[in-house]
Parts: C-alpha cells; sequence; structure tokens
C-alpha cells in the first residue's frame, strides 16, 4: 500500500479540477489532497483514482465520484468533534475524509463484503471511525444519537424518518433524495418537529436499499 509522488501529483491536479468545479472548503480540499484514494480502490484499478468519476468496488456498488465526496462533505460544513452518522461505508473513502476533519464518525453498510474490507482497510490506513457497523442504514444507529450530522451516501427515494429523528435539534442531514436521479437535499432540523429543506442540485447514486439480507 505505497502512495507515491506519481499518486500525489495526480491529487495535487484532482484538487485543482475540484477547486475548478467550485469547491472552496480549505479543510476539504486538504483532507482529498492528502488522502490516498487509489488505496480504497481495488489495485487493478488504481489508475482511474485520480479521474473525477464514480468507479466499481465490487458487489454492485462505487465509490463516489471525487467532486460528489467534496460537495457532500462541504455541505456538512462539519467542527472538529462533531457526531457524524454515515449510511454508506461502501470503500470506506469517505467515512476516512470524515475522521481526516475530525469527526467523530458512526458508519453503516448493508453489504458484507464492503463492511469486511472496510474495517480491515480503515484501521490499517491509520483512520479510526468511533464505529463501522454491518446492518441496515434506514435504522440509523440508535444507541449512540442523536448526531450533529448525517451523511447518506447513496440515493433514497425518500428521506428515512427515522434518521430524521436521530438528528440533534440544530442538526443537518446531507441526503440525496430521488428514484433515477437524485436532488442533493440539506435538511437542518430547527426544533423537535420542524425542518428545512434546500435543494443543491442533481446527482447520480447507486440506490439506498431496504433491508439487510
Ligand atoms: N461512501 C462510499 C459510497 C459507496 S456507494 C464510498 O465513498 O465508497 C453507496 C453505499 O451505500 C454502497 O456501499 C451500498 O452498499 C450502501 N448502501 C445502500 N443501501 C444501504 C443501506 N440501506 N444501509 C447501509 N448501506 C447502504
Amino acid at each position: 500500500m505505497i502512495d507515491t509522488s506519481k499518486h500525489k501529483g495526480l491529487r495535487k491536479k484532482l484538487v485543482d479540477k475540484l477547486i475548478q468545479k467550485g469547491i472552496d472548503s480549505k479543510e476539504v480540499l486538504n483532507a482529498i489532497n492528502s488522502i490516498p484514494r487509489h488505496l480504497f480502490m481495488d489495485k487493478d484499478f488504481e489508475s482511474h483514482a485520480y479521474i473525477d468519476k464514480a468507479f466499481p468496488i465490487g458487489s454492485n456498488q462505487t465509490i463516489s465520484q471525487p467532486y460528489t465526496v467534496a460537495l457532500q462533505t462541504s455541505l456538512l460544513k462539519l467542527k472538529p468533534n462533531q457526531k457524524v452518522l454515515e449510511i454508506g461505508t461502501g470503500s470506506g473513502y469517505q467515512t476516512a475524509i470524515l475522521v481526516k476533519l475530525k469527526a467523530k464518525v458512526y458508519t453503516i453498510e448493508r453489504q458484507h463484503n464492503l463492511y469486511r474490507k472496510a474495517i480491515k482497510k480503515l484501521p490499517i490506513l491509520g483512520f479510526k471511525p468511533e464505529l463501522i457497523k454491518y446492518g441496515d442504514g434506514y435504522l440509523g444507529i440508535k444507541d449512540y444519537a442523536p448526531y450533529d450530522k448525517i451523511l447518506i451516501t447513496a440515493g433514497a427515494a425518500d428521506v428515512p424518518k427515522k434518521l430524521l429523528l436521530q438528528l440533534k435539534i440544530g442538526g443537518e442531514m446531507v441526503i440525496p433524495v430521488g428514484k433515477n436521479i437524485q436532488e442533493m437535499t440539506c435538511i437542518k432540523r430547527v426544533s423537535k418537529n420542524k425542518f428545512e429543506k434546500e435543494m443543491m442540485g442533481k446527482f447520480s447514486f447507486v440506490p439506498m436499499l431496504k433491508n439487510t439480507n
């Protein structure tokens, strides 16, 4: 698992591209610049790691496009030590970005194969989320709720009610909503029963699926 100067150079170019596309959070750009995305992909495909595209990671899933990771992370407006629930660990790359930004991360994955890889890989690379859970993201993780932020990295047909209720008052969720094409949606819990929504543009995600087995 090596990170060469060539990888670093390609990563810098990717960061420049993200700046051109409008990402302006220094912390997020810095995290992308420092985390070797190629180490979250199969070795044979590492030449694809620094292209701004989603890429298959097995089990019919993809590692999200770097721009999407950067945008979703920026929308979270993370502060150090905030508690973040991530739905869809996948490759673990987005999880690593959140850990790098000093969030306390609880992440859930429903594909056992991806879960198994992520629990091995993240600690080896030095990223220690609070919890990596195998299970159904629709349920969230009630034991550790409420969360400052909830990030959904798969396309949800509707906003899962159980997840909304695991947000702190004042907490925010970033979720792509829609069946075929998703609208990036930011939802703020302004009081116990009041939520405010803001739409941030169209994206394409793999679907958030129901049931673990
Ligand atoms: N954050 C990941 C993105 C992976 S794609 C990365 O950077 O690699 C979305 C992930 O969400 C997939 O791994 C998929 O298996 C997972 N997923 C889909 N529905 C889910 C659910 N109900 N609960 C938990 N994970 C889910």
